[in-house]
């Protein structure tokens, strides 16, 4: 059984960004906070974030969604675009690195427990998908990055989402899952 279930927002989150990359010229998963609100209400979906810089993008610095990936708080998958679309999420690593945003902000809170478990199943699989280990994977504003912000005085996602942990936890992940694999085929350790 596939433990991961992504529901496809695409057509009712408006992508209408036509900037594609091809799968290979993605580098890097890269982890952000994104909480913002509408009339006071979390959003907490692909749908009303991506309606969110839609309509403020004087605010919110672009109208285009800059996360292909959302995870909820419940922390369920959802999809704002494909993954090969080029979104405005980074400044300098936009065509490098596939954005998955995390709703929440991580600065003064923690990630929900939903949100820790998707951390634990999803991030190993992307990881793997791109053929990365598990360096590829970065935070936003995470010391060593050049030119990933415009915003010095920017934190994300924050000290309670730390990218020093979540690549050890993929380390875990992909270690857990080849062990599964071979002790399926009948291997003993
Ligand atoms: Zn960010």
């Amino acid at each position: 059984m596939n433990p991961l279930r992504i529901t496809n927002k695409i057509a009712a989150s408006g992508d209408r960004n036509p900037h594609r990359r091809h799968v290979e010229d993605i580098t890097h998963v890269m982890m952000h906070r994104i909480e913002v609100f509408d009339d006071g209400v979390l959003c907490d979906s692909a749908e009303s974030i991506a309606g969110q810089f839609r309509a403020h993008p004087e605010w919110l610095g672009t109208p285009d969604m800059p996360y292909p990936l959302i995870v909820t708080t419940s922390g369920g998958i959802e999809q704002a675009c494909p993954l090969t679309t080029v979104t405005p999420h980074a400044w300098k690593w936009n065509e490098r690195a596939l954005a998955v945003g995390w709703v929440g902000d991580f600065r003064t809170s923690e990630p929900t427990n939903q949100q820790a478990a998707c951390a634990n199943i999803m991030l190993p699989i992307l990881v793997q998908a791109f053929g990365f280990e598990a360096d590829n994977l970065v935070g936003h504003t995470e010391p060593g990055l050049e030119k990933a912000t415009r915003h010095p005085e920017k934190v994300c996602p924050g000290k309670h989402m730390d990218p020093v942990s979540l690549r050890r936890l993929v380390e875990v992940g992909l270690q857990a899952k080849a062990r599964e694999t071979l002790r399926e085929a009948g291997m003993v350790f």
